[in-house]
Order: structure tokens, then sequence, then C-alpha cells
């Protein structure tokens, strides 16, 4: 047997043992009883309604959304056909990348395939544009802004304290002087669903003369006024040098992008191997980010109903006993603490109750703070919501401490 198949055997085999071998759930959207989906396991369909999807807004199942991705692929096709400089650009691209431009007060956006393309391709063309760059990332950064990181071949790393920073500071003030020197943070941090203080941020940039690049993914579509993310409800837009975010979260679709100053994207338009070197997104994607994006600025009615919806899960799970984690965002992460354990509650969430929640292990999250992860959203309702409450109780707690 070749050397890499017996460390396929050895590796899977760890995996399982610790009870983070990953299954996937195949599940199958019920676009009108959305969140609903129906499900096949062990030889039996049913629906099963699920609390992880990251369509936060169910803006993948608007009519409006749904019918825009539909009559795109009769005009233009099911797929764009080139890479964005190869015949893959169509007036739709360009008027999403507009409207993203707008959305966050910018001069210019650029589309990537997918939101984790968007963050590796666009650190590493900067930190490869010069020789001395020094970059600080939090230490919660998703792992496509690692990846980009690890990318730029002569930069200096610094990982700050989670959203700590008297941390950044030092960091920030021990570096030279003159090194060029790059920020990079999330606003909503999609685990523990805390927010980072982005003015504090702005400052110490401003302070160390440090560019700032910010992930709104788990943001945009969702905060502020009209959907540009935690940037524009502290009105701080403006200050980050480059926002990115994704269509496939709030947006309900599939992509991601930047947007930032002209010169800025116009540089990472040209080098940035992970756009240039790519197809471009399929026009029915483009013309259903559009249509979401539209709906989202001009009306925050979803958006209110996102938050009242997770503010009365958390207030559920409190009231009731659950290990829920404080948030301040729309995220509520339920506290299991270890990995078997937070699979066989999920599966058994599924097999009892006909719900699913994800379980959220390592490497996603430290080992010892595994979690379910909850994301109720507009279409969730008080009735689902208790019935989740009893499931877990009946799962998780002793008989006599049970609330309902
Ligand atoms: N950034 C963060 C913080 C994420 O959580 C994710 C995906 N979960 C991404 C980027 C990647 O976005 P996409 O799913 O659009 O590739």
């Amino acid at each position: 047997m070749h050397q890499f198949l017996t460390k396929c055997d050895e590796a899977l085999t760890e995996i399982s043992s610790q009870g983070r071998y990953r299954r996937f759930v195949a599940l199958e959207k019920l676009t009108d009883r959305f969140p609903y989906y129906s499900v096949t396991m062990e030889g039996r369909t049913r629906d099963i309604l699920v609390w992880s999807t990251n369509d936060y807004l169910a803006m993948g199942t608007d009519p409006q959304v749904i019918e825009a991705s539909a009559d795109a692929a009769r005009r233009y096709g099911a797929g764009a056909g080139g890479t964005r400089n190869i015949a893959g650009s169509s007036p739709l691209h360009v008027a999403l990348e507009e409207e993203l431009a707008d959305l966050h007060g910018k001069d210019a956006a650029l589309l990537f395939t997918s939101g984790y393309v968007s963050n590796q391709a666009t650190l590493t063309a900067i930190l490869n544009s010069l020789p001395d760059w020094h970059v600080f990332s939090d230490a919660q950064n998703h792992n496509s802004m690692i990846v980009g990181i690890k990318g730029g071949k002569t930069a200096t790393v610094h990982i700050f304290k989670h959203n700590d920073m008297a941390d950044l500071e030092r960091l920030l003030a021990e570096a030279p002087a003159e090194a060029p020197k790059l920020i990079v943070f999330e606003s909503v941090y999609s685990m523990d669903g805390d927010i980072a203080p982005l003015e504090q941020i702005c400052d110490l940039a401003d302070r160390y003369n440090a560019m700032t690049y910010l992930d709104e993914v788990h943001a945009v579509g969702m905060y502020g006024p009209h959907g540009g993310g935690v940037s524009e409800r502290d009105g701080v837009a403006d200050r980050i040098t480059i926002i990115e975010g994704t269509l496939a979260k709030g947006f309900g679709c599939h992509g991601g992008y930047i947007t930032g100053d002209f010169k800025v994207l116009d540089y990472i338009r040209s080098v940035a191997a992970g756009f240039i070197f790519t197809t471009a997104l399929p026009p029915p994607t483009v013309a259903a980010a559009l249509t979401s994006i539209r709906l989202l600025k001009q009306d925050s009615t979803r958006r209110t109903k996102l938050f009242e919806r997770a503010a009365t899960l958390k207030a559920k799970f409190l009231a009731a006993g659950l290990p829920v984690m404080d948030s301040n965002s729309h995220i509520v992460p339920l506290m299991i603490g270890d990995a078997a354990k937070a699979t066989e509650i999920s599966m058994r969430l599924i097999r009892e109750f006909g719900m699913y929640a994800t379980p959220i292990n390592y490497p996603t999250v430290p080992r010892g703070t595994e979690r379910l992860r909850f994301t109720p959203g507009p279409k969730h309702t008080d009735e689902m919501m208790n019935n989740l409450v009893t499931a877990l109780q009946q799962i998780l707690l002793p008989a006599e401490t049970q609330t309902a």
C-alpha cells in the first residue's frame, strides 16, 4: 500500500477515536417551508427543522431572489463561461460590484468565487506587494485569513489576543515605526458570536499608521441600517481600508467580495491569483445576490426580526437552565465542552426530535469548548423554540431540574 493510503487510515482512525469524524447530513431544502428540510437517514425520510443555517435571513428561499436567479439562467445561461478577464464578465457582474461598493460607501468592489477565496487571495496579494509587511491578526481569525496571511512570503506575523486592544497596541508599538502595517480582523466572530470594537481598532490603526482589513462575512445583510455590516452600524466604514464580505450567508446566495479604494482594488484585480485564474461567478448567482442585496438595503424588517428571534432563543435557553454562551450578536452557542458529546447530542436531536443543530468541534473551536451552534432566523417561531428547549432539556439536564 502507498504510504499516503496508510496515512489516510491512521488519520481517519484518530479523528474517529476523538469523536471528530464528520458525516455529511444531506439536507434537501424545502424552499416553501424553510427552515424545514427533507432528510433521508437510516432508511427513513422525514422533515427536519434546521437550526444551524448560515442563510441567516432566509434570503436563499426568497421568491424574488429565486426568480432573479431563474430569469438570469434563462437569459445568460448557467455558467459565466470564463474568467473575469476572458469572456466571464457580464453586465450583471459589473452591476453587483457597483451595488456592493455603494453598500459599503466605497469607490469599488471586486467579486471572488467565495468569501474564502476573497480573503486568501487578497491578503496574499497585499502581503507580497512589499518586502517587510508587519501584519497583526486576531487570534480567532477565520482559516481563510490565516492561509492568506501565510501566503505572504516575507511578512512578519503578530497574533493579538482575541479582541484585546491592549495586546494589539503593545504589538503595534513594538514593530518598527516605518514598516508597512496591516491589522486583520472580523466584525462578528462566528463561533462565539462576539463583536470586535471596530472604532478602537480604527483609532489604533490611525495612531500607528496601519491599514485595516475587516471580514464582515457574518455581518453583511444583517447589521447596519442598510445591511452594510457592523462597520456601517458603528459609522466607521470610511476608516477601514478593505471590507470583505460573502454573498453566501446573510444574502443567501454564493460568492465573496472586497470593497475599498479604486487604486487598491485595481491592484488586487491585477495581481491576485485567486481572482485572475478562476471562472467568474455564474450569472444566476450574481443576479440572485443583486436582488437580495437590494431587498435588504431598502427594508430592515428581516434584520429586526432576526435580532428579536435570537434574543428570544437566548432568553428561553437561559430560563431553562441550558448552558448558553453570552453573545451580543445573532449567533447563539450552547456550550457542551466535549466533541463526542456534542456530536451525540446533535444526533439525538435529529433521531428523537426531528431537529438539526451543527456540532462545532476542534479544530473549528479550541478543545474543551465544543458546542452546538444555533442561528435562529426570521422563520423560527416561538413554538419551534419551545420544542427545541424541551428536547435539549430532556437530552442535557437531569430530570429534577427541568422546567418544561
Ligand atoms: N470568513 C469567515 C469569518 C467565515 O466564517 C467564512 C465561512 N464560514 C468565510 C470567511 C468564507 O466565506 P464563504 O463561505 O463565502 O467562502
